[in-house]
C-alpha cells in the first residue's frame, strides 16, 4: 500500500512555469548578486498593484519583500515583541506560531475558538481577551487548519474591538487569500476601522501559486514599522535574492487565470472529502470556506482498540495507528491545539484522496470502544 500523505502544507500542484521562466531569465541575465534588503521596486510595486485591485491605496514604501511568510512573521514578532508582551492567537492555529514564539520574548495566548460556532471568533470573545498588555492580536484569514473565512463585516467588528488598544497591533496572515471556495475574501486592509497605522498583513507565494520552495513572502505594514523590519532583514539576512523575487513577480501578474484550474481541482476535492467524512459515523466537522484542509473532531475515536490490540488513547496514538496499519498520513491537532481533531489537506491526487477516505473511514470503523 502506497504511503498517502494528507499532512502537508503544501499542495501537489507545481510552480507556476512563468514563474520558473522568469527565474531562470533572471539568472541568465545576470541577477546574482545582492539586491535592495527591502526587495526590487518592481515586485514591491506589482504588490501594491494586487491591492491597489480592491482599492486600497498602497506605496510600495509599505511593502518589505522577505525570504517567506514564515521569515515575515519572525521579523515582525522580532521588532514588536518586548518581554512579556502577549500575542494572542485564535486556536486551533497553524503550529508556526507556537514555534516561533519559542524564540520571542514575548507570550502567546491562545484564543480558543469551537467547531460549534464555526471556529468564527466573536467581539465579545476578543474584548474578554485583550489586555493592555497584548501587543499583537495574529488573526489567520482564510484559517488554517479552520478554513474559517471572515466577512468584511465580521473583522470590521473585530476591528471596533481592537481600535480600544492604542499599542495594539493586528497582523493578518492572508497566505490563504486567493484559496476560497464559496465565498471571495476581503483583506483586513479593506475594512473601515483598520488603522493605517497598526494593521499589517503578511502573506506569501507558498499556497496560492504552489512555491514553497522558493520561500518567497512579504510584510505590508506602515512606514515606521517596515523601517524596523528592513533594519532586521538587513542585519540578519540582506535582501531576498533578485531573481526569486522576478519569479515572484510573473506569478503575480498571472493572476487568476493560473488559480482557475487549481481551484477547479480543489473544489472537487473539498467535496470528496466533505463525502468522505460524512460517509462515517460520529465525526463532526467545519466545511472550510478558505485554504485546502479539513479539521475532523475525531475525539469519539479516543479511548478505542484497535484489531491488533493497539490502545487509541490520544490524537498521536490515532496518526501513529494510520501511519503504522494504513500507510496513511494525517495532522495530529494536539500541534494545532485542538487535541481529538486531525488536520487532513485534500491538496492532494484526486485518485489518492478518493483512496485516503476509504483508508481512514476502515480504519476508524474497525476500532472498538
Ligand atoms: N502562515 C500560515 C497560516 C501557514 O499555513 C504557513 C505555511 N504552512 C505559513 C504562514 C508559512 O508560509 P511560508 O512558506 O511562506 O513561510
Amino acid at each position: 500500500m502506497e504511503v498517502i500523505s494528507l499532512a502537508a502544507g503544501t499542495s501537489y500542484f507545481k510552480s507556476p512555469e512563468t514563474a520558473i521562466d522568469a527565474a531562470v531569465q533572471a539568472l541568465e541575465a545576470g541577477h546574482t548578486l545582492y539586491g535592495p534588503t527591502e526587495g526590487t521596486l518592481a515586485l514591491r510595486e506589482t504588490i501594491c498593484r494586487k491591492y491597489n485591485l480592491d482599492g486600497i491605496d498602497l506605496s510600495a514604501s509599505q511593502v518589505v519583500v522577505t525570504p517567506g511568510t514564515k521569515q515575515a512573521l519572525f521579523n515582525l514578532l522580532t521588532v514588536l515583541i518586548q518581554p512579556n508582551d502577549e500575542v494572542v492567537v485564535p486556536t486551533p492555529a497553524w503550529f508556526g506560531f507556537h514555534e516561533l514564539m519559542r524564540y520571542s520574548p514575548g507570550k502567546l495566548v491562545p484564543l480558543p475558538t469551537h467547531l460549534q460556532d464555526g471556529y468564527k471568533l466573536s467581539p465579545e470573545m476578543l474584548e474578554a481577551t485583550l489586555t493592555e498588555r497584548t501587543r499583537i492580536l495574529l488573526l489567520t484569514n482564510p484559517g488554517n487548519p479552520s478554513g474559517r473565512l471572515y466577512s468584511k463585516t465580521e473583522l470590521e467588528a473585530l476591528l471596533a474591538v481592537t481600535n480600544k488598544y492604542p499599542n495594539l497591533y493586528i497582523i493578518s496572515d492572508e497566505i490563504y487569500d486567493l484559496i476560497t471556495y464559496s465565498r471571495a475574501f476581503t483583506t483586513i486592509l479593506s475594512c473601515e476601522g483598520a488603522k493605517a497605522s497598526r494593521t499589517i498583513i503578511v502573506n506569501g507565494f507558498s499556497k496560492t501559486f504552489a512555491m514553497s520552495g522558493w520561500r518567497l513572502g512579504f510584510i505590508i505594514g506602515p512606514n515606521d514599522l517596515v523601517k524596523k523590519s528592513i533594519d532586521f532583514q538587513g542585519a540578519t539576512f540582506s535582501g531576498v535574492s533578485v531573481f526569486l523575487q522576478e519569479a515572484a513577480k510573473a506569478a503575480i501578474e498571472l493572476g487568476s487565470a493560473h488559480l482557475a484550474l487549481q481551484k477547479d481541482v480543489l473544489t472537487r476535492n473539498r467535496e470528496i472529502m466533505r463525502q468522505g467524512l460524512e460517509a462515517i459515523p460520529n465525526v463532526r466537522f467545519y466545511l472550510p470556506d478558505g485554504a485546502y484542509y479539513f479539521f475532523p473532531d475525531l475525539s469519539d475515536y479516543l479511548g478505542h482498540t484497535s484489531i491488533s490490540g493497539e490502545q487509541i488513547r490520544t490524537t498521536d496514538d490515532l496518526c501513529r495507528y494510520f501511519r503504522s496499519c494504513y500507510n496513511l498520513e494525517l495532522a495530529s491537532g494536539d500541534l494545532f491545539g485542538a487535541p481529538g481533531h486531525v488536520r487532513m489537506s485534500f491538496a492532494v491526487e484526486p485518485h489518492r484522496l478518493q483512496d485516503a477516505m476509504q483508508r481512514l473511514r476502515q480504519g476508524l470503523l474497525l476500532l472498538t470502544a
